[in-house]
């Protein structure tokens, strides 16, 4: 009882930090406040999971940034036309996937890593979140049985526009994707027909989208 009582006010706290740092989607600080990040992250670290910190997850992968994941998705809710089905590329551990799941119907997730998708399935069962659906393969082919999404997430660093991706959103659909290598630049893709309009947002640090899927 006092354990749960705690990780909501931790919660709270970290939509709090949000709010400083310029999120105003009340859903996505709702969603925020409710994901218990300290399950995210290994246990020697749960001290820090409610601060506005990335943190390593093993295999030299990170949990995103709370106000990253944040700021996509604000994105991505932002879009022209409703969102009920996103793609995210690099589940991770799981986190922006919980994150999603609250807000849109369908969260369909690629990790190029299998023991990172099989732990971050176990995690995302016991959350009780189902309207999540998980595969292990290489994010940069999209997922095309399921296609077309209203939105796509990368979570990690394209060397150039991921073109596949693009052609799996619908008409009117929204892309946030981080593209460079040294330097990445956060950027939105809105597709129009067969025409694609893109814009930068800010300059970003995610691991890099490498290409195949590893044990
Ligand atoms: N979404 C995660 C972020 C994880 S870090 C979170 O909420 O914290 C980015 C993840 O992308 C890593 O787990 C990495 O293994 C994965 N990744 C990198 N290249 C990939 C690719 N080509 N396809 C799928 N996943 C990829």
């Amino acid at each position: 009882m006092s354990v749960s009582l705690n990780v909501a006010r931790s919660g709270e706290r970290l939509a709090q930090l949000l709010v400083q740092d310029g999120i105003k989607d009340e859903r996505v600080l709702a969603a925020i406040a409710r994901v218990p990040r300290h399950a995210f992250v290994q246990p020697a670290l749960t001290h820090k999971a409610y601060e506005n910190t990335a943190l390593p997850i093993g295999k030299g992968q990170t949990i995103s940034q709370p106000a990253i994941v944040a700021r996509m998705t604000e994105i991505i809710l932002a879009a022209q036309i409703p969102v009920k089905n996103v793609l995210e590329i690099g589940t991770g551990c799981g986190y922006q996937t919980a994150v999603l799941a609250q807000l849109v119907d369908r969260v369909y997730s690629v990790e190029r890593i299998a023991s990172l998708q099989f732990q971050a399935r176990r995690l995302l069962r016991q959350l009780d979140l189902h309207n999540i659906n998980l595969k292990h393969g290489d994010g940069w082919k999209g997922w095309s049985s399921k296609a077309p999404f209203d939105a796509i997430l990368v979570t990690a660093a394209a060397a150039t526009l991921p073109e596949k991706l693009m052609h799996q959103l619908v008409d009117g659909g929204v892309m946030v994707v981080p593209v460079g290598t040294t330097e990445q630049v956060l950027k939105i893709v809105i597709r129009n027909g067969d025409d694609f309009s893109i814009s930068d947002i800010a300059n970003v640090k995610f691991v890099p989208l490498v290409a195949g899927e590893i044990e």
